[in-house]
């Protein structure tokens, strides 16, 4: 008998979380919903709840906790509530999860993903933070604790379909030449660049292709999103710097490509909606129906690709800049950005100064090694404050 995968889902009200109830409600034969968390937006988490009935809810705001804890009981729900941060750790790693989406933004993701890892389980990364972060550390626990890990971005989860199933981490031994990355290059791609200190953070969110969270979304307006994703397809495959290629393509049709040294390029290609990856990465080695419209070629009738321009896109060399360093200056960047974005969203930064800030940090903050759990967030608390001094002297 078959039985039904348990899943936990971190960052459930979130976007990626939503398409992935989505898909997980197509195929309620196959998986059951375990435990479910969110920071602090209850509202939604109790419909989900009531939808999912899961054994666990983690909410890391013990108000909004204990207010999900009365809605629940009201209704005369069997879900158990749990409160702060370390119950997002306890939710990754119980006995009858056996996957783990891990789509909390931010660094924010780190310790829960560590979690799931630890506890051997099966792991949807859309956390790209947690590898830019603590990329080696990560990959090491991942294998030392015989876990899986799936990527979910997705230009990884392409490059991911693109690989022999055989490959084990060494990109020559299967014929593998180059990545290539593919990146919408945002809104602001032809923008006319003395107007983008005036860019608003509407206007940043709004992404010509792609519904996503606010962060993210504005990571891919400057680009450091795509900065970040070189850094994700360094770990997650192995890669040099100089093997990734990141290549503009507006549509977001192609969603990235493998380069065979034999002249062949694999790509995966798709209409731009998440609930492709995240099925792949669920039914894995199966393919699931996920709801995603067929894509149309006559419809889409072009498509165009074009070198980044550096200039226009700081954030991108700066990613460069922190791969090719190492250690913690990933983890810097990482935390620089974050600063950098929430204080753009809230209007205390101009959007040409988030570059500035982050390449700042870069400069003050010295590269150390990053072998524990303790350098990367000793790293990533002394960027922030870093960052919070630059703004202060900008405000
Ligand atoms: P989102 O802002 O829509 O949702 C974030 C989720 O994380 C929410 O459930 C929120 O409650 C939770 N959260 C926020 N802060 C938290 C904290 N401090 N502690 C615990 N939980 C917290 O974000 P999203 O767009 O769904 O992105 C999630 C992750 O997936 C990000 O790392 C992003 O880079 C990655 N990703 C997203 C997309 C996309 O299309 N949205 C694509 C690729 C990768
Ligand atoms: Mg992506």
């Amino acid at each position: 008998m078959n039985e039904r995968r348990g899943v936990t889902l971190l960052g459930a009200t979130g976007t990626i979380g939503r398409n992935t109830l989505d898909v997980l409600e197509r195929h309620s034969e196959r998986y059951r919903v375990v435990a479910l968390s969110a920071h602090s937006a209850v509202d939604r988490l109790f419909e989900q709840c009531c939808a999912f009935k899961p054994e666990f809810a983690a909410v890391v705001d013990h108000a909004a906790a204990n207010r999900l804890r009365d809605q629940l009981k009201a209704v005369g729900s069997p879900t158990e509530v749990l409160a702060g941060e370390a119950a997002l750790e306890d939710i990754a790693a119980l006995p009858q999860v056996d996957t783990v989406m891990a789509a909390i933004v931010g660094a924010a993701g780190l310790r829960p993903a560590l979690a799931a890892a630890r506890a051997g389980k099966r792991i949807l990364l859309a956390n790209k933070e947690t590898l830019v972060m603590s990329g080696h550390l990560f990959m090491e626990t991942v294998k030392a604790h015989g876990a899986t890990l799936l990527p979910i971005d997705s230009e990884h989860n392409a490059i991911f379909q693109a690989l022999p199933r055989d490959f084990d981490g060494r990109l020559d031994a299967v014929g593998v030449r180059r990545i290539l990355l593919t990146a919408s290059g945002g809104p602001f791609r032809r923008t006319p660049l003395p107007e983008l200190a005036q860019i608003t953070p509407e206007q940043a969110c709004a992404h010509p292709n792609w519904v996503m969270g606010k962060k993210i979304s504005v990571d891919s307006a400057t680009m450091m999103n795509k900065g970040l994703e070189v850094i994700e397809a360094h770990w997650l495959f192995n890669a040099s710097a100089e093997r990734i290629q990141v290549v503009i393509h507006p549509q977001s049709i192609i969603h990235s490509l493998v380069e065979y040294v034999d002249g062949s390029v694999i790509a995966q290609l798709g209409n731009p909606d998440m609930r492709t990856p995240i099925g792949y990465a669920l039914g894995y080695p199966d393919r699931l129906e996920t709801g995603v419209s067929p894509l149309d070629l006559f419809k889409v009738a072009r498509i165009d690709f074009e070198e980044p321009d550096l200039a226009r896109f700081p954030c991108l060399a700066l990613a460069f800049q922190a791969l090719q360093a190492g250690g913690t200056a990933p983890a810097v960047l990482n935390a620089a950005n974050e600063v950098a974005v929430a204080a753009f969203l809230e209007g205390r930064l101009a959007y040409t100064d988030i570059p500035v800030l982050i390449e700042s940090v870069l400069a003050d903050i010295s590269v150390q090694a990053a072998s524990s759990l303790d350098d990367v967030v000793e790293a990533d608390r002394r960027a922030r404050e870093c960052a919070r001094r630059f703004q202060g002297h900008r405000a």
